[in-house]
């Protein structure tokens, strides 16, 4: 008797047991009779079908839902089988009068034959599932419509190097290279010179870093031929699924043609950025890209190279042939300097007869060849003016920042000392900064105001 008592027990605790899970499931749980009569019902089906019930009481599920899915009795009657599954996951689409929060809602049914006289039937409200469906639907239809239909957007997937990691039709059409580019830096898209591998990495780290990084400038199609682009690169939202796996997507690039607005957007940039006799970069400009570059060598340390040139003994050149003259001398020094450095580099008229010129990730010896190079040439070189040819020479100073504290003044001090003793160690000679230089030469401090 015992033992019979104690199986009674234990059958009671799982009744009891599972009488518990019916009512905390997650979902609408009813066992009813193969005629649609209920037996039991949890909460959660009791809340889903009660606005449905035409009497406002649930005592048959079929009945409960005729008036939204009116075939539910036949097809259970139909049902071939002793047992089995009559369907699952019908979607149930409840009308306008019985949606509850102003949203069509939608029920999913599953309905189960366990025997000849019971069923039971899985009840959820997939409403929210069923609209992310649709909204990701809809979003997918807007990007087609980007890649397909939108002539001066080009969308590419890049990897955590930077190497493009798929291709499709609008790259074609907006730069018209073909699926060879896969696993090229995305600077193939710059013209050669405007971008240098770090730089290709700093944009990358722009965009961890503030969920963007965008870029206007000119770049290159397949052709060779350039056009003037907006460039946008954001990180991608799922990536770190990918771990630190190289060969999968990481960031977006959309490059975006922008020609038809180069001549407003360059006409702004030339009034703030650009110095009015030689059209090169001014002061401003010079700051703003002196101020990004340390920004960036403080990140990811690299050498960073300052030249500045001054024109020599230029006061005498004014005196002698006449202010205009003076100024057709500096415009043929700034042509000098344009042809001479890269596109990556920020040449800039610091005041006066005075130049300066940034060379991002350059070391002293390569500043040194090309400051001298200049040099060189514009010893050669005469400006006609008038009738008369004018001889001129510049002198410069290096210095150069490798990883090193200070900001972009010490740099400015450095190069200006190194200018000073190359002044007066003769002119038309290229003189680099040592810490020598300081201590024992110890030239007059020149005052500069930074922007
Ligand atoms: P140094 O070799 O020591 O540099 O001698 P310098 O005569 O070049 O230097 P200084 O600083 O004595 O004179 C610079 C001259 O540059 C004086 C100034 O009139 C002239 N200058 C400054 N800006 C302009 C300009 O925009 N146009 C012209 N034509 N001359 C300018
Ligand atoms: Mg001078
Ligand atoms: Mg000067």
């Amino acid at each position: 008797m015992i033992a019979a008592d104690d199986s009674v027990e234990s059958l009671r605790a799982e009744h009891e047991a599972l009488m518990q899970f019916l009512y905390l499931a997650p979902v609408g749980l009813v066992q009813a009779g193969i005629d649609g009569e209920i037996v039991m019902i949890n909460p959660i089906s009791a809340q889903l079908l009660l606005p449905l019930s035409p009497d406002g009481c649930l005592t048959n599920l079929f009945s409960a839902l005729e008036s939204v899915a009116p075939d539910l009795r036949l097809q259970c009657a139909q049902y071939p089988r002793d047992n089995g599954m009559v369907f699952e996951g019908l979607h149930i689409h409840l009308r306008a009068d019985d949606q509850v929060r102003g949203t069509p809602q939608i029920l999913s049914l599953t309905l189960l034959k366990l025997d000849h006289a019971r069923v039971m039937a899985v009840i959820s409200d997939v409403t929210a599932e069923m609209r992310r469906e649709r909204q990701l639907r809809q979003s997918d239809a807007w990007l087609n419509a980007i890649l397909t239909r939108i002539s001066d957007y080009a969308l590419a997937t890049i990897d955590k190097d930077g190497r493009l990691f798929d291709w499709n039709d609008s790259i074609a059409r907006v730069t018209g290279f073909d699926d060879h580019i896969v696993g090229s830096p995305y600077s193939v898209f710059y013209p050669k010179d405007t971008m240098t591998s770090e730089h290709l990495l700093d944009r990358l780290r722009e965009a961890d870093n503030n969920g963007w990084s965008m870029d206007e400038g000119l770049r290159l199609r397949a052709d060779g031929s350039q056009f003037w682009c907006n460039a946008l690169i954001a990180p991608l939202p799922d990536r770190e699924a990918f771990g630190d796996d190289a060969h999968a997507p990481a960031y977006c690039l959309i490059l975006r043609d922008i020609s038809d607005k180069r001549a407003a957007t360059e006409k702004r940039r030339q009034a703030a950025f650009s110095d009015h006799l030689t059209s090169l970069a001014n002061r401003r400009a010079f700051f703003e890209a002196a101020e990004l570059e340390l920004e960036r060598a403080a990140h990811t340390p690299r050498s960073l190279a300052l030249i500045v040139f001054d024109a020599d003994h230029f006061k005498g050149i004014n005196d002698r042939y006449g202010h205009p003259a003076g100024d057709r001398v500096l415009c043929d020094l700034a042509d000098a300097l344009r042809d001479t450095f890269r596109a990556v580099d920020t040449v800039a008229r610091l005041g006066g007869e005075e130049f300066g010129v940034l060379l991002p990730s350059t070391g002293i010896e390569q500043a040194v060849a090309s400051a001298d190079r200049l040099r060189a040439q514009v010893a050669t070189r005469l400006v006609a003016v008038d009738g008369v040819e004018i001889a001129y020479t510049v002198s410069a100073g290096i210095a150069v920042l490798n990883g090193d504290a200070g900001g972009i003044d010490v740099l400015i001090k450095r190069a200006d000392e190194a200018l000073y003793l190359a002044k007066a160690q003769g002119r038309n000679r290229v003189t680099s900064w040592t810490p020598k230089i300081t201590t024992h030469e110890n030239p007059p401090q020149r005052s500069r105001n930074a922007g």
